[in-house]
């Protein structure tokens, strides 16, 4: 990978893009990956590259629906891979759960490749290679789930999906954390729970989240999901990209 030095003022933006770069030229990452995360990296910028306020009560909403699921999934794509493979594999160690490579450009070589991936970031159980479901509504690859993942999940965290495929789980029934940095996103909006933060920030506060409720008594685990209203909560993570906005343009008039 590309040197870069810490002392850059865009260090982790950099580190982000280099290791998606990295990703395609290994063959996990899909060239499209990289649009994606081009779109991320803006709506970074817009947030200020912090975890907001709203994103912190979202990632809480989630780690309680994850620790109160019966059957939880952890779905993983080529970005996921490429930014978080070692994140996502803590929070699949936390909760004592598989993960699931489940791609939108999927080629069974990436497939295997992501699944070998987590495997060395230690992973005991990676799901995906051998799909044996189909979500209804969606076209043959990217339909493809796994009984016992996905497919029969009551809770899904899908980080950086399409809104086709977050509505289609839904429309399953389950219940969907999106990790998504775009709040207008279809995704962000029809997700049950929308982390609106970047993967990298977002996954080991989740982490850190499931390890602190872990013992909470169900009743306080169920009133918090109860309590949380996810459109209240996209409203404000636009107001705080608002409010980051004012003060950088008051700052830019000084
Ligand atoms: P939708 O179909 O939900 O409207 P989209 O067409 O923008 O969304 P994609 O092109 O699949 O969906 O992009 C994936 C989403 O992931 C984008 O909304 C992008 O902002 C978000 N994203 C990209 N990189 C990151 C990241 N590092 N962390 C969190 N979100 C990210």
């Amino acid at each position: 990978m590309t040197d870069i030095p810490r002392s850059h003022p865009r260090y982790a933006s950099l580190v982000a893009r280099e290791r998606v770069a990295e990703g395609v030229r290994r063959g996990y990452t899909s060239t499209q990956g990289l649009i994606a995360q081009g779109r991320g990296e803006c709506f970074d910028y817009l947030i200020g590259e912090r975890t907001t306020v709203a994103a912190l009560e979202a990632i809480r909403a989630a780690a309680a629906m994850l620790l109160l699921a019966k059957r939880p999934a952890l779905s993983v794509n080529g970005n996921v891979a490429a930014l978080a493979a070692e994140e996502m594999v803590a929070l699949a160690e936390a909760l004592k759960i598989p993960l699931e490579v489940n791609l939108f450009h999927r080629s069974e070589e990436r497939v295997k490749k992501i699944a070998d991936l987590l495997r060395e970031n230690g992973a005991t159980k990676v799901l995906g290679e051998w799909p044996d479901a189909a979500v209804p509504g969606l076209d043959h690859a990217r339909a493809l789930a796994t009984k016992g993942g996905i497919y029969d999940a009551d809770v899904v965290l899908i980080p950086l999906e399409d809104g086709d495929r977050c509505e289609a789980l839904v429309a399953m029934g389950k219940k969907v954390i999106a990790i998504d940095l775009n709040p207008l996103s279809r995704t962000a909006k029809k997700a049950t729970v929308s982390i609106v933060d970047n993967i990298v920030r977002a996954v080991p506060l989740l982490t850190e989240q499931v390890r602190m409720l872990s013992g909470t008594p169900r009743a306080e685990l169920e009133a918090m999901v109860r309590e949380y209203d996810n459109q209240r909560v996209l409203r404000e993570a636009v107001g705080e990209i608002q409010e980051h906005l004012k003060g950088q343009t008051e700052k830019s008039e000084e």
